[in-house]
C-alpha cells in the first residue's frame, strides 16, 4: 500500500486542481447508519427499500422508530474522522479545489472543508414544501426534532410525522433538505464542471452504484484526470481508477497527507 501511497502522493503535489468524490464509506467511519454498506439498512430491509428511506420505513412500520432512531442517534453523535479532516487539510494546503459528496450528514463541514457540492441535500437543513424556502438547524435542534418525529411514529401512524415538522412563515411544513430516489440532484451542473476541469479526481467511500454521482468519475477521466479511489473493497469504479488504494479512509488519508508534505516528493 506505501508504493500506491507514495504515488498518489507525489502526483498530488504535482497536479494540485483536484476534486474529492466522497460515499457512505468515509462517513460510516465516523458511525454514521448507511444504506448500501455490509449490514446497512438495505441488507436488512432489501424487500421494501426500492424507494429509499421513506420506503422502507412505510413498508416496515413495526421496526420503523427503531430504523429512524438508529439513524438520528448516529447522525447526532457522528463526528468527522481522520479521513474528513485531511480532506479538509488538502483544500486549505491549495491540493483540492472542492468536494462532491453523496452524504447528507454535513461531515465535512465539521471537518473544516468549505467548497462543498452535497449532491444528496443535508439533513440538518431545512427546505419548505411550499416556498422552498431553507434554514439550518443545530444538531441540538435537530436531535429534538428528531425524538419527537420518532415518538410520533411510535404512538400514531407514519403520516403523522409531517405534523411534529417545523413550520415556515408561509405555513407551509418544511421537511428535511435531501434527496430522495428520483428526485432531482441538486448542484449536479456544477458538479460534472468540477470533474471535467480537475486534474485528479480521489474517489473515497463510495461503491459508484448511484448515478448521476457515478458518472462523475467518467466525466473527470473524459477531461483528462488522474483517478485515485480509496476504498475497503474494489466497486464499480475501479475499472477506471488509474490508482487503487485498499483501505479505510480515515487510515489511508491521513498517510497520503503525510507524504505530500514530505520535501522529497
Ligand atoms: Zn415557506
Amino acid at each position: 500500500m506505501d508504493k500506491l501511497v507514495n504515488s498518489a502522493a507525489s502526483f498530488i503535489k504535482k497536479m494540485g486542481n483536484g476534486v474529492v468524490l466522497t460515499g457512505s464509506g468515509i462517513s460510516s467511519e465516523s458511525g454514521i447508519a448507511t444504506y448500501r454498506d455490509k449490514g446497512g439498512l438495505w441488507d436488512k430491509y432489501k424487500e421494501g427499500s426500492t424507494g429509499g428511506i421513506l420506503t422502507v420505513l412505510a413498508n416496515y412500520p413495526d421496526d420503523a422508530p427503531d430504523i429512524l432512531s438508529g439513524f438520528f442517534e448516529s447522525l447526532y453523535h457522528g463526528k468527522p474522522n481522520p479521513g474528513h479532516v485531511g480532506i479538509a487539510e488538502l483544500e486549505k494546503e491549495g491540493f483540492i479545489n472542492s468536494v462532491i459528496t453523496q452524504n447528507i450528514d454535513g461531515l465535512h463541514y465539521d471537518a473544516g472543508s468549505s467548497n462543498i457540492y452535497e449532491l444528496h441535500g443535508n439533513i440538518f437543513r431545512l427546505k419548505c414544501m411550499n416556498c422552498s424556502k431553507k434554514t439550518s438547524l443545530s444538531k441540538q435542534q435537530f436531535y429534538k426534532m428528531g425524538n419527537k418525529i420518532v415518538d410520533h411514529l411510535t404512538k400514531y401512524s407514519f403520516e403523522s410525522i409531517f405534523d411534529v415538522l417545523p413550520k415556515c412563515s408561509c405555513k407551509g411544513v418544511m421537511r428535511p433538505d435531501f434527496v430522495s430516489f428520483g428526485e432531482p440532484v441538486p448542484d449536479i451542473l456544477e458538479a460534472v464542471k468540477e470533474a471535467k476541469s480537475c486534474k485528479f479526481m480521489m474517489i473515497v467511500g463510495t461503491s459508484g452504484v448511484v448515478y448521476p454521482a457515478a458518472s462523475l468519475p467518467q466525466h473527470a477521466k473524459s477531461g483528462g484526470a488522474y483517478i485515485i479511489e480509496i476504498n475497503m473493497e474494489e466497486s464499480a469504479l475501479t475499472k477506471q481508477a488509474d490508482i487503487f488504494i485498499q483501505g479505510k479512509a480515515g487510515e489511508v488519508i491521513p498517510k497520503l497527507i503525510e507524504k505530500v508534505r514530505e520535501k522529497s516528493i
